[in-house]
């Protein structure tokens, strides 16, 4: 089985463009939401948190509360390194057992941050989406109701685009010139040949 990382900036389309993949068939393994449900249900998980930040970043019902969570490494290089250094390793564990139970000639690893991680390495191709700063912009305005000035501060947070496509296997532009689907479709074929 091949094992396919996919990523992109904010607002590039990597969920719907796996989205795109599902109907293919395609299994899918979105990381942003493995690590928030193992934040808030892996044991192991939430006592290295509470080792990390103290009872404090623990809510009424238990869970890890990942707004005071974020506001704690917000700023904090060294915090936000020891926070990756318990989430990143516990989401490729549970990536590798989920690996096990597939049986399709390829899977993809959505991931906003593939590369930064480090989850490249777990992973044999790469698919990076791009797409025009603008409508990036646009569309996470559009879709988290947020102001302009939060969407470029996220966007600058990451690294940009352009590196990820010299580091991309494939690459699918979700531009609105370039139709997504039949894009989609010979990635799949190359993939599957
Ligand atoms: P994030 O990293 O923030 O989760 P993402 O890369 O997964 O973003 P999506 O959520 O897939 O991006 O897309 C961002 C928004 O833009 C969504 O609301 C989606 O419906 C919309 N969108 C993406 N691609 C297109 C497209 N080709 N045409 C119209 N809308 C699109």
């Amino acid at each position: 089985m091949i094992k396919v990382g996919i990523t992109g900036g904010i607002g590039s389309g990597k969920t719907t463009v796996c989205k795109l993949f599902e109907l293919l068939g395609v299994p899918v393994y979105y990381s942003d939401t493995e690590a928030k449900k193992l934040l808030d249900e892996d044991e192991v998980v939430k006592q290295q948190i509470v080792d990390l930040f103290g009872h404090d970043v623990i809510d009424e019902s238990g869970k890890v509360d990942r707004k005071k969570m974020a506001a704690l490494v917000f700023n904090n290089k060294e915090r936000l390194e020891q926070l990756n250094a318990v989430v990143h390793p516990a989401v490729a564990q549970h990536f590798e057992a989920w690996c096990k139970k597939q049986t399709n000639v390829f899977i993809l690893k959505e991931a906003a941050i593939l590369f930064e991680s480090g989850a490249h390495k777990q992973v044999d191709k790469v698919i990076v989406v791009s797409a025009p700063l603008d409508l990036k912009v646009e569309r996470v305005i559009k879709r988290d109701k947020v102001a302009k000035e939060e969407v470029l501060k996220r966007i600058n947070n990451q690294m940009p685009d352009e590196e990820k496509v010299k580091l991309a296997d494939h690459v699918i532009y979700n531009n609105e010139k370039e139709l997504l689907i039949p894009q989609v479709i010979a990635v799949y074929q190359q993939l599957i040949n």
